[in-house]
C-alpha cells in the first residue's frame, strides 16, 4: 500500500490537532505535532532567559534544543520531550502562548525546526499539523487540509482545553491570545501562514470532531486509491 503525507494547517486552536491525531490513528499513519516543537523551543527560550532577537543567543540555544516525541505508556499520548524532560503539559500553559509566536517568527528557529519535520516525514505515512507544512514543509504532499473555524467557537474550545489541565483562563485573554497568534503567524516574514494553492478548505465551526476525521480520512483515502492507479499505471 503506497503511503501519503498529509499536511494540515490553519489558525490557532481550531481543533487540528484534535484531527490529525484521530486520522493518523485510523491511517495507521504517524503523527507530528510541529505547533508542539515551536512550543518546546519558546519554554528553552523561557527558561534560559533567552531573547529571540540575539541571532547569537539563537544559535546557541538552538544547537542545545533537542527535541523528540515519545508514546506515553499508560494514556497512549504522544507526548514532547525537551532534552530527555517530558514537557507536554508545561508547553501549552499560556505564559508559552503568550510567547510562542514571537519565537516562531525567527528566522534560524524556523530553519532548525523544519529540517528535523522533513528528516521525521521522509518516509512519508505521516500527518503532520501547523502553519507552514503544505506551503514549506512538504510542499509536494499529496493530501493538504486548510481549517478554519469561527474565532468565538476557537476560543471556548481553547478555554475547556485549558481548564481540563487546570488553568482558568477569562475568555477575553483566549480571544486575545488566538488573534494575537494568527495576526503575528499571518504577517510574519518568513513562511507566513497561508493556504496552499492546492489545499482544501475545511471551516469546521458547524462541525463535530467525528465529521472532521471522517471528512479528512475520506480525502486521504481518495488520494492513496490515486497513488495505487500511478504504481499500476507506471
Ligand atoms: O499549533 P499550536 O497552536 O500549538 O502552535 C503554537 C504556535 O507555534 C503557533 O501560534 C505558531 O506561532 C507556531 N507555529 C508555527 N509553525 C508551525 C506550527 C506552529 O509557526 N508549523
Amino acid at each position: 500500500m503506497p503511503k501519503i503525507t498529509v499536511a494540515l494547517d490553519g489558525y490557532s486552536s481550531c481543533g487540528k490537532s484534535t484531527t490529525a491525531k484521530l486520522v493518523a490513528r485510523q491511517l495507521h499513519y504517524a503523527y507530528i505535532d510541529t505547533g508542539a516543537m515551536y512550543r518546546a523551543v519558546t519554554l528553552y527560550f523561557c527558561q534560559n532567559h533567552i531573547s529571540h532577537t540575539n541571532p547569537r543567543e539563537v544559535q546557541k540555544a538552538l544547537d542545545e534544543i533537542h527535541i523528540s516525541f515519545r508514546r506515553h505508556p499508560e494514556s497512549g499520548s504522544n507526548d514532547t520531550f525537551l532534552n530527555g524532560l517530558n514537557v507536554e503539559d508545561e508547553i501549552r500553559k499560556m505564559y508559552v502562548s503568550d510567547r510562542v509566536s514571537e519565537v516562531s517568527t525567527v528566522a534560524e528557529v524556523r530553519h532548525a525546526m523544519v529540517a528535523q519535520q522533513q528528516r521525521m516525514g521522509k518516509s512519508k505515512g505521516i500527518v503532520m499539523d501547523g502553519r507552514d507544512i503544505g506551503t514549506v514543509v512538504f510542499p509536494q504532499a499529496e493530501l493538504k487540509i486548510f481549517m478554519t473555524s469561527d474565532v468565538m467557537v476557537r476560543a471556548h474550545r481553547r478555554q475547556e482545553e485549558l481548564l481540563a489541565k487546570g488553568e482558568l483562563v477569562g475568555i477575553e485573554e483566549v480571544i486575545e491570545n488566538i488573534r494575537k497568534r494568527d495576526y503575528i503567524d499571518t504577517n510574519r516574514t518568513e513562511s507566513p501562514l497561508r493556504q496552499a494553492e492546492d489545499a482544501i478548505l475545511i471551516d469546521n465551526t458547524l462541525m463535530t470532531v467525528d465529521e472532521q476525521v471522517d471528512l479528512v480520512v475520506r480525502l486521504a483515502d481518495e488520494r492513496i486509491g490515486q497513488a495505487i492507479r500511478r504504481r499500476e499505471e507506471a
